[in-house]
């Protein structure tokens, strides 16, 4: 089996979440993300998403610097070329970092090979679950009794592990009081490198005594030997994500015992293929991992879903309902949570839900297409 692109079109898509987040950078209302649509030779269509945020807080990519790398480099490798699997696809783009803008193409790559194959996408990349528990992750709220209204909303839903986001001046009261009051969910932190290792000290000391799941990325993403050093002194385990930039990275990280579970996110990573390598070292490590989210639309959402269906997904994801951020999704069927729980799709080739157009052009803010023509 060869095959070859030889239309990509990239939609800027623009849809305002259902509610704000707040994370320790910034807060945000709306969420900007790039679709990618591409067909082969023989018609098939594949769907890829970047889910970048729009700004560089979060990692060094944004909406518009993906934009540029897909139209300028991503997809004219690929156009024309012919491939057998997307790993060798991925081969063809020989650019450095991006990972973001790199998942999109892969993405697109991996639901046209699965299409080609007739299998869904969770079958072609080696995944045997059939629902996957979903998390759902929260973030920063103005007071500690909004936060309990939130989490209690959730709760009454069926889900039963919560993420909050953490910040200096927000870390171990919140998750007291919502410990009180939920003592039956798994409850876990992000920091999103907003903390200091000399100047949070007894911030960490106090979070440990709370039985938390864990505690994910409370330094800078480049500083593994802080991580290290905290991991070596509490018993919570540390997760690392923004530091896990690559399976070369994630190895670094394991090998320095910066952590114990490890965020997988296709983003991140620059694509299905190096989110499933690092899933494997880690689980050759004996460590686990769980699939954390970007506020994807249903393209990016359905590709985590196939994702988190691997066998070393231990935790529940951040793959929860379209409808806790979208109002309405791109998507049909729409990804929906029951009993805090999410199908994998498995009768149906490649992503398995497939992309309504009608959205994508309700909320449109860009478009472009390249062809082997042009
Ligand atoms: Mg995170």
């Amino acid at each position: 089996m060869k095959i070859q692109i030889v239309r990509v079109e990239l939609f800027k898509v623009s849809m305002a979440l259902v509610r704000e987040f707040e994370t320790s950078s910034h807060r945000k209302g709306w969420i900007e993300h790039i679709l990618v649509r591409a067909t082969d030779s023989e018609g098939f269509v594949g769907w890829g998403e970047s889910a970048s945020p729009s700004d560089p807080y979060f990692c060094s990519e944004n909406v518009d610097t993906c934009w540029l790398m897909l139209e300028r480099y991503l997809v004219p490798a690929l156009l024309g070329a012919t491939w057998r699997t997307p790993i060798e696809a991925f081969g063809l783009a020989h650019i450095n970092g991006n990972a973001f803008a790199r998942a999109a193409t892969d993405m697109a790559c991996w639901d046209l090979y699965s299409r080609h194959l007739g299998q869904s996408m969770a079958e072609v990349l080696g995944g045997d679950a059939k629902t996957i528990e979903a998390g759902v992750s929260l973030g920063i709220e103005p007071t500690i009794d909004a936060l309990l209204d939130v989490v209690a909303a959730y709760v009454n839903e069926g889900y039963r592990r919560v993420k909050l986001k953490i910040a200096p001046g927000w870390e171990a009261e919140p998750c007291r009081q919502v410990l009180r009051s939920f003592p039956g969910i798994a409850l876990q932190v992000d920091g999103n490198g907003a903390f200091s290792p000399n100047d949070h000290r007894d911030t960490f000391s106090r979070l440990d005594k709370l039985g938390l799941t864990m505690i994910e990325q409370p330094f800078a993403a480049d500083d593994l030997v802080a991580h290290a050093e905290l991991q070596r002194r509490l018993s919570t385990p540390v997760c690392l994500d923004e530091s896990v930039t690559s399976p070369a990275a994630a190895r670094t990280a394991l090998a320095l015992d910066a952590c114990r579970i490890v965020n997988v996110k296709v983003s991140r990573l620059g694509g299905l293929g190096p989110a499933r390598a690092v899933h494997d070292i880690c689980r050759a490590a004996g460590v686990p991992v769980w699939c954390g989210g970007m506020h994807e639309f249903g393209v990016g959402r359905a590709a985590n879903l196939a994702l988190a269906s691997l066998p070393g997904f231990v935790f529940p994801s951040d793959v929860s309902g379209s409808d806790k951020y979208y109002e309405r999704d791109i998507v049909s069927p729409p990804i929906i949570a029951k009993d805090g729980k999410v199908l994998v799709p498995r009768s149906v080739p490649g992503l398995g839900h497939e992309v309504v157009f009608g959205e994508v052009q309700r909320h449109l803010t860009g478009h472009a297409t390249l062809s082997i023509s042009q």
